[in-house]
């Protein structure tokens, strides 16, 4: 009898909870979806999921007895869809010691870093982001996120890079010879068109959600070019195919014209930096509905460094100054002629948790502060393929919750006073 009443208690408890409803009182709600903010609104949550919004302050339930009820007054506030930074690397964050570091540091190195880097990313306001490269340990870093071991946005990530031999993310660029070696798909590193198929099924193995690759040069790796291209276009239609079987998507790195045309004709979904794209170039992205994920923090970031002495290695620094400053001027050519826009970072390239900075940047670019969020909400989850479940305050979306102090279409700058961050229905910061 005993052991009946307190599973009938039980049961009755797990009820409660599960019927119990938050309420978000939201002076000014920015969906994702319209342009205009709406005021005095009210989102309804249950579990992880947006139920219902409401017109006015409402915290009203029909259920009988009435359940207990949370109200989280954001009244003063404007309320966003958390936000999608498209192109992260939470393994690790720009230094003048990141070269020693690769041969000082144990995947646990990178690890227990990651942890720190994942937590002032969320709690900036970014709820999710694709992890875009890193030695393999951004898979571990977001398999412990979801169990709940550790904080952190929802992390879709490339796993490791696929690049070729000498390209941009070849590990052992700028080693002396005897530590080069020759490192092939396990490492990322694929010639031929069989290598990269294989080099994409590798990924599948170690549990990537998506695929990205290094189409021309860039500017950190210890390499002279910045933006030649590394791929024929043969090999990465092997990729695209390949990724394709896998349900994955791909993501390009890539600052020179030829290399970003040959990606796009071979049907990637997303071109990084684009930093050297012509005319002809931007003609193929509205083709092929290419999108394009401009990065601008990571190009100012880079310039800025690049001025302190021995920041970089010699190698990388004309590059640094050479491609840094020209991304905004890239970004406002696409976006007036139409290309799509995701918003992405690099971050890691700078300092983590100041993603938001890239909203001004965007802004200087020509790009109108509600388009911004837009890129930054409901067009990064289409990138991602993920439309039904994230990028917009709506019913039967997953209860991803950011609001700042202050009007955001007014000021940039209220970006970063983030005061409420909700991820999958659980608030982090209050
Ligand atoms: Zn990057």
């Amino acid at each position: 009898m005993k052991k009946l009443l307190l599973s009938i208690t039980c049961l009755l408890l797990i009820t409660f909870i599960y019927a119990q409803k938050t309420y978000i009182w939201c002076g000014t709600l920015i969906d994702g979806i319209s342009n205009e903010p709406k005021k005095n609104m009210t989102i309804v949550v249950e579990k992880n999921k947006i139920v219902a919004i409401e017109h006015g302050f409402s915290s009203k339930t029909s259920a009988s007895p009435a359940p207990a009820i949370n109200i989280i007054d954001l009244k003063t506030k404007t309320v966003m869809p958390g936000w999608i930074d498209m192109h992260v690397h939470l393994e690790f964050e720009t230094s003048p010691k990141r070269q020693i570091e690769g041969f000082t540091y144990n995947p646990a190195d990178y690890a227990y870093q990651s942890v720190q880097f994942s937590e002032v990313t969320l709690l900036a306001g970014f709820t999710t982001v694709r992890d875009l490269a890193g030695s393999g340990v951004n898979i571990s870093l977001r398999n412990a996120i979801n169990k709940g071991w550790i904080k952190g946005p929802r992390v879709y990530t490339a796993g490791k890079a696929i690049s070729t031999t000498g390209g941009h993310i070849d590990p052992t660029n700028g080693y002396r010879k005897d530590l080069m070696g020759d490192p092939g798909t396990l490492d990322g590193v694929a010639n031929g068109a069989d290598e990269c198929r294989q080099a994409v099924r590798q990924r599948y193995k170690e549990g990537s959600d998506l695929i990205k690759i290094t189409a021309t040069g860039g500017v950190l790796s210890v390499a002279k070019s910045s933006s030649n291209p590394q791929f024929t276009e043969e090999e990465v239609k092997a990729i695209v195919e390949t990724a394709k079987d896998y349900g994955f998507k791909v993501a390009v790195h890539a600052h020179g014209a030829e290399g970003m045309k040959r990606a796009i004709r071979a049907g990637v979904n997303s071109i990084e930096h684009g930093t050297l794209m012509d005319d002809e170039t931007i003609a193929l992205f509205i083709q092929y509905g290419t999108w394009y994920v401009p990065t601008l923090t990571a190009g100012a970031a880079v310039a800025d460094s690049a001025k302190i002495p021995g920041y970089y290695p010699a190698l990388v620094t004309p590059k640094a100054l050479e491609i840094g400053p020209q991304i905004k001027a890239t970004l406002a050519k696409a976006y007036k002629a139409g290309v799509k826009i995701a918003f992405g970072t690099d971050a890691g390239v700078y300092k983590h948790g100041m993603n938001w900075l890239e909203f001004g940047l965007m802004n200087e670019a020509g790009m109108p502060i509600m388009e911004i969020i837009k890129a930054a909400t409901i067009n990064a989850a289409e990138l991602l393929g993920e439309k039904d479940k994230l990028g917009s305050i709506e019913a039967g979306k997953l209860a991803d919750i950011v609001a700042v102090d202050g009007d955001p279409l007014k000021d940039v700058k209220v970006f970063g006073k983030v005061v409420f961050v909700m991820k999958d229905g659980v608030v982090y910061k209050q």
